[in-house]
């Protein structure tokens, strides 16, 4: 059984009030930015044009097709992999094995969607649905949640994530407080990181595409140029599944309401602004600037792509002819820091791309409008904020040599300025 006293770790998020707030306001959010999108004026900070009444919000239908959506990735994850790869050695010294199929997900996904659409299945009708889909998928989000917390009342101590056991019920809800939930070798927190999510994302996008070229005789520009950066973004992330076994969220974060919600209804329904925006408020796009913003895009995803690759590279084989020749710190724990490199310029060069590449999602829609930036401020807020976590787990893993890099690496994130 797991233990009743709670864990030592520091509270994050603003503790037990933080958590609840952010229980609120994260999906008060995404309404928000559901129903504004949509509104003539389109005004994020204003407020939304009507307040939807429960009929508008809860359909049994809708809830029926978010679950069927769910089983059917469930049934993608299942069929055999091209791979299995192991995750990072556990508190107990085992380590867990993750079936790396998630392109092929994506693939076989299309392919169905494909399928669908040619025997009359009206894509185009998806951007209607968006609003009972969003609340289908918080609901899930909820009752997923509070299962994931009471299996992790019987979950044995060395299962639990490092934060989410303070012994507050709210905190450690939405934190989470099992690492690796999981049924059999279905593991919960692995499958809803990139599947229903992000494959959900570019199918909505691609929807509102859809919807458009009814509406307007063809896609626009604009929207050509979000649906084809986000899918690079999402194939890009499947594609290179394995090295979510290393990220913050698989190896530090328990899986609860945070993850949940974030995987779930979150990514697909907010990260479809700018796409749900363009819809409603088309934009005039010129081939030269279209151009300038491919650039950006380009740059940006160098950058990302770039520095995570050559972290993983490193961190799977320090001797790669790729990595080899760079510049590294030693710490006490015998694993090394990279100081030169992309890993050189910034403390996270992945996260410089990474937001290079969000406006890049976001100049298509003009200027005339703060909303389609939304996803720019809030995932630099996230990502900042992130960076801070990762930093002071960073710094209790590897202490002095942590000093070190920071010293010989002094940005974080935007060289010279931050
Ligand atoms: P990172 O890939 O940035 O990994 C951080 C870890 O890298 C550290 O904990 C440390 O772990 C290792 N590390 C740090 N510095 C060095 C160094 N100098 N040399 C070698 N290893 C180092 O973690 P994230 O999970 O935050 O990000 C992964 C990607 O996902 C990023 O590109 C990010 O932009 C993206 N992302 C996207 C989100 C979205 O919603 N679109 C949300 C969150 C992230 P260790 O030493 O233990 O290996």
């Amino acid at each position: 059984m797991a233990s009743p006293q709670g864990s030592r770790a520091p509270l994050e998020f603003g503790g037990p009030l933080g958590a609840a707030a952010l229980m609120l306001l994260l999906p008060a959010t995404m309404f928000h930015l559901l129903l504004v999108a949509r509104s003539g004026p389109a005004r994020l900070l204003g407020l939304p044009p009507y307040l939807p009444g429960p009929e508008v919000l809860w359909s049994p239908q809708m809830l029926l097709l978010w679950l069927t959506w769910l089983g059917l990735q469930a049934a993608l994850y299942l069929l055999p992999a091209r791979k299995v790869a192991e995750g990072l050695e556990l508190k107990d010294k085992s380590r867990l094995r993750y079936p790396i199929n998630g392109f092929q997900a994506l693939v076989l996904t299309a392919l169905l969607v494909g399928l669908a659409v040619s025997v009359g299945l009206p894509l185009g009708a998806l951007p209607e649905m968006l609003l009972p889909l969003a609340f289908a998928a918080t609901l899930t989000a909820f009752v997923f949640s509070l299962l994931l917390f009471l299996k992790a009342l019987v979950a044995p101590v060395s299962a639990l994530a490092p934060g989410g056991n303070s012994g507050n019920p709210i905190y450690d809800f939405f934190l989470g407080r099992e690492l690796n939930p999981r049924i059999s070798s279905f593991d919960f927190k692995y499958f809803c990181e990139l599947r229903p999510g992000l494959i959900g994302w570019v199918l909505i996008n691609l929807a509102l595409l859809m919807q458009e070229a009814e509406l307007r005789g063809s896609p626009s520009l604009a929207m050509w140029l979000v649906n084809g950066f986000q899918l690079l973004y999402v194939g890009d992330a499947l594609w290179h599944e394995e090295a979510v076994l290393t990220t913050m969220d698989i190896t530090h974060d328990g899986f609860g309401f945070m993850l949940a919600f974030g995987d779930l209804a979150w990514v697909p329904f907010t990260y479809s602004l700018q796409a749900q925006f363009l819809l409603h408020h088309p934009q005039p796009l010129g081939l030269p600037m279209a151009s300038v913003i491919c650039l950006i895009n380009a740059v940006g995803y160098y950058i990302f792509r770039g520095a995570n690759s050559q972290k993983n590279t490193f961190r799977k084989n320090p001797s790669d002819p790729r990595v080899a020749g760079l510049e590294t710190i030693p710490t006490a724990t015998g694993r090394q820091l990279l100081v030169s490199g992309w890993w050189g310029l910034v403390r996270h060069p992945n996260y410089l791309g990474d937001l290079i590449m969000a406006l890049a999602w976001s100049l298509p829609c003009g200027v005339s409008h703060l909303l389609p930036y939304f996803y720019l401020l809030y995932f630099t807020a996230l990502l900042v904020h992130r960076e801070a976590r990762d930093e002071q787990q960073c710094l209790q893993k590897y202490g002095r040599a942590w000093h070190e890099y920071c010293r010989r690496v002094p940005y974080r994130i935007l060289p010279y300025v931050y």
